[in-house]
């Protein structure tokens, strides 16, 4: 029988965060998981319902609170830490930065030393395992002729958000190599799936549509951004655990870029045949372009060539089929909230 193992999740109450609960429970039912949150605005502890309390306990804290996050840690001695807790919205970000700065940065450094103490105590500083999840948006933005992201690209973020990302990503870099952490960095394109907060754009453009509103677009819809479906990312991120090699970064995506306008389009052309409106002929007459968003990144591309040839790694569910699992998600989800409403 396998031995049972104690894994930290942080952030396992957000979009990312709950897919990988569910996904890693799956493949290791043996497995304890703790999932650290906040419960800030775009949790939803529904997401990680149905898992028995003999693999799963959720902590409420809060990363930036050093003191707790070091009696959690000492208390439950995980022996690997998944680290998904962020602020994740660029608007947000922009509008409040120091949220960003409190939770990424500061939150980061926190979970890092004190997984730091209590793993040197342990004597299991090489070898408990720190996956740090992070995203494309830390090398900022490309130009229709440039080629995608490598791992070696400059870090050049172009918003507090991704600023506070990159900052997290160089404060893990420093603990492998200043101390020996065996740390290991995944940077991720778009993610789509269900469980996603409905201020992000896929959500958005669902959420407008059925209710018969604007759908906001930014600038021309120009802009363009891969999209990779939520459970690729995961079972990118066992991989990565399993086989990746400590201290390194891994590009992940789907080499599938849409400009905004396209994407909107097409999800607009789906629920024209899935959910016909009876007042609209076509959900896109509702798209409506707004002023551009400041610093608005023009293209993010990823080249996951070594995740590829590394891990073995590819994104398996088609595009097609994945949004239209999506689309019916949200759709039964903002109706049952319609029939609530009323
Ligand atoms: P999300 O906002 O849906 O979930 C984040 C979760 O982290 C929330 O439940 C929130 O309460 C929690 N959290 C935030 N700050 C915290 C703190 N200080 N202490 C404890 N919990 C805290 O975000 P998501 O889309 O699931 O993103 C998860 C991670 O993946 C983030 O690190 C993000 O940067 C990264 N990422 C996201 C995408 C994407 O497209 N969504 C792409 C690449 C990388």
């Amino acid at each position: 029988t396998k031995q049972s193992r104690t894994i930290l999740v942080t952030g396992g109450a957000g979009f990312i965060g709950s897919h990988f609960i569910h996904r890693w429970h799956a493949h290791y039912p043996h497995d304890h998981i703790l999932n650290v949150d906040k419960l800030g605005y775009a949790s939803n502890l529904d997401y990680v319902k149905g898992l028995s309390p003999g693999s799963y306990t959720f902590l409420h804290a809060d990363l930036a609170d050093k003191e707790k996050i070091h009696n959690l840690l000492v208390r439950y001695e995980p022996d690997h830490i998944f680290h998904f807790a962020a602020e994740s919205h660029v608007d947000q970000s922009i509008k409040s930065p120091e949220a960003f700065v409190s939770s990424n940065i500061n939150g980061t450094f926190h979970l890092l030393e004190a997984v730091r103490h209590l793993w040197t105590i342990q004597n299991r500083l090489h070898e408990a395992r720190f996956v740090h999840i992070s995203t494309d948006e830390v090398y900022g933005s490309l130009r229709l002729d440039e080629p995608a992201f490598i791992e070696e690209s400059l870090i050049k973020p172009n918003s507090p958000y991704s600023a506070s990302k990159a900052a997290s990503d160089h404060l893990v870099r420093a603990y492998h190599k200043t101390y020996g952490l065996q740390t290991l960095t995944t940077r991720c394109s778009n993610n789509f799936g269900p469980h996603q907060h409905q201020e992000k754009l896929i959500p958005t453009i669902i959420h407008r549509a059925i209710h018969h509103q604007p759908i906001p677009i930014y600038g021309e819809g120009k802009q363009i951004r891969d999209w990779l479906y939520v459970l690729d990312h995961c079972e990118a991120i066992n991989l990565v655990f399993n086989k990746g090699r400590a201290g390194e970064v891994y590009n992940l995506g789907a080499s599938n870029e849409w400009a905004n306008l396209q994407l909107t389009s097409y999800i607009c052309d789906q629920l024209n045949e899935i959910k016909p409106s009876k007042k609209l002929k076509d959900y896109k007459e509702l798209i409506t372009f707004t002023d551009d968003r400041a610093g608005h990144d023009f293209r993010y591309g990823m080249d996951a060539s070594k995740a590829a040839s590394e891990l073995n790694w590819k994104p398996r569910y088609s595009f097609k089929e994945a949004m239209k699992t999506t689309i019916d998600w949200y759709l039964a989800k903002y109706e049952g909230e319609r029939e609530i409403d009323s």
